[in-house]
């Protein structure tokens, strides 16, 4: 329901609150709910055969993963989205829809990690080569493109260093050269950033982050415009993407309140992340919010927000004072995703996954995530483990 009845495009927190729901084909209740199944009833042949019935097998979707995929496709402005079981998912069904032996393909250098494992040995094996580019390269990609080049693959910003890609530049030779382009837009979530009206034809997206958004499951989405759904379509058919109910339920929930958590999200992270730029224990703070960050100029130019994931560059510190710093945090949990209302943070070192470019900090890098407790708690937090960092030195 991206228009009201008298035709205006409704905002999107209207849209994330109505999207995909439909009280009166549920009695009045205000919320779809879990729709668990396998098989799907038929009154006659003549049904069964028509094909007409708008659901026929569990796997096929159901009312609930229909009501979460018109949502997140509403969000994107896509022409279908389909939902998969993982964000990873959602990346390599992606990928595979579009690719076939002997094809080559270009991706960031940046991107997140499982991507170029699937990159480096699935794809490797089924005879499709990659070629990692710099994530800064913008329209030179141009360069890269070969005879058989099918597609070109990009995260903005990437989601451990944060570099800006410069979508619509690098869409045009896409156009131009007839390539799938692909963004992964899980740091976005579809609310601050529409890679489909900068010229992708496909957003992916782990909806396990911000969309659940309360770090209680794994869910992933492809959103595609018209050119690009019925490869994408065919590829998750083929391949059995199904995702599961209660999860999908759990991401319609997430949903109706994204946009107040974003906000909060986005709020917070900036204000820590200033206060981790002036730090003396601090290099570098990678946030393109930040109005110093290099990827600033992309950032306000394409994104209407941005979310509360950023990393930091520490100046030279040995493993066990970082290991201090961050073992005696009470607020920051550590562990591998985000996107929940909670804090995080996690060491990184990307050196040995990084083949286009060369990343080689200065000192210790670390990922944050802001969650949705009082700043002044985390600054405190972090001001304590600064402290044991310089101690343990
Ligand atoms: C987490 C993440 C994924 C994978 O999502 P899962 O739901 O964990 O499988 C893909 N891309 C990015 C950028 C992510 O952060």
């Amino acid at each position: 329901m991206t228009k009201s009845k008298s035709g205006t495009k409704r905002g999107d927190k209207t849209r994330l609150v109505h999207a995909g729901r439909d009280p009166s084909a549920q009695h009045g209740f205000v919320n779809t709910p879990v729709y668990r199944g396998s098989t799907v009833l038929y009154e006659t042949v003549a049904a069964l055969e028509s094909k007409k019935q708008p659901y026929t097998y569990g796997r096929r979707g159901t009312p609930t993963v229909r009501a979460l995929e018109a949502a997140i496709n509403e969000l994107e402005g896509g022409a279908e989205c389909r939902l998969t079981a993982s964000g990873y998912q959602a990346v390599t069904t992606a990928i595979l829809a579009f690719v076939e032996t002997g094809d080559h393909i270009l991706v960031a250098d940046h991107v997140y990690q499982p991507t170029r494992q699937f990159c480096d040995y699935m794809l490797k094996r089924l005879g499709v080569e990659t070629e990692y580019y710099d994530p800064l390269i913008g329209g030179d990609i141009a360069g890269l493109v070969r005879e058989n080049t099918r597609l070109i693959y990009t995260e903005s910003p990437g989601s451990q260093t944060f570099e800006m890609q410069d979508i619509p530049a690098i869409a045009a030779v896409a156009k131009a050269r007839d390539l799938w382009l692909l963004n992964d837009n899980t740091w976005a979530s579809g609310l601050y950033y529409q890679p489909l009206a900068h010229g992708a034809d496909v957003s992916i997206q782990a909806a396990t982050k911000y969309i659940v958004g309360h770090a209680d499951a794994m869910l992933g989405a492809i959103t595609s415009n018209a050119r690009a759904a019925r490869h994408v379509e065919r590829a998750a058919g083929h391949l059995g993407v199904c995702p599961g109910s209660e999860e999908t339920f759990l991401g319609l929930r997430g949903m109706r309140t994204l946009d107040v958590r974003l906000e909060r999200h986005h709020k917070s992270a900036l204000e820590i992340a200033a206060w981790l730029q002036q730090r003396p224990e601090v290099s570098r703070v990678l946030y393109p919010a930040l109005p110093d960050d290099p990827g600033h100029a992309i950032w306000s130019r394409d994104f209407t927000g941005a979310c509360g994931l950023f990393s930091v560059i520490l100046k030279p510190a040995s493993k066990a004072a970082v290991a201090a710093m961050l073992d005696g945090l009470e607020l920051f949990g550590m562990g591998f995703s985000w996107g929940g209302y909670e804090s995080l943070v996690i060491p990184f070192d990307c050196a040995s996954y990084r083949t286009a470019t060369n990343w080689q900090p200065e000192g210790p890098a670390l990922r944050f995530h802001i969650g949705l407790e009082d700043p002044a708690d985390l600054t405190r937090d972090l001001e304590a483990g600064f402290g044991r960092l310089k101690d343990s030195a």
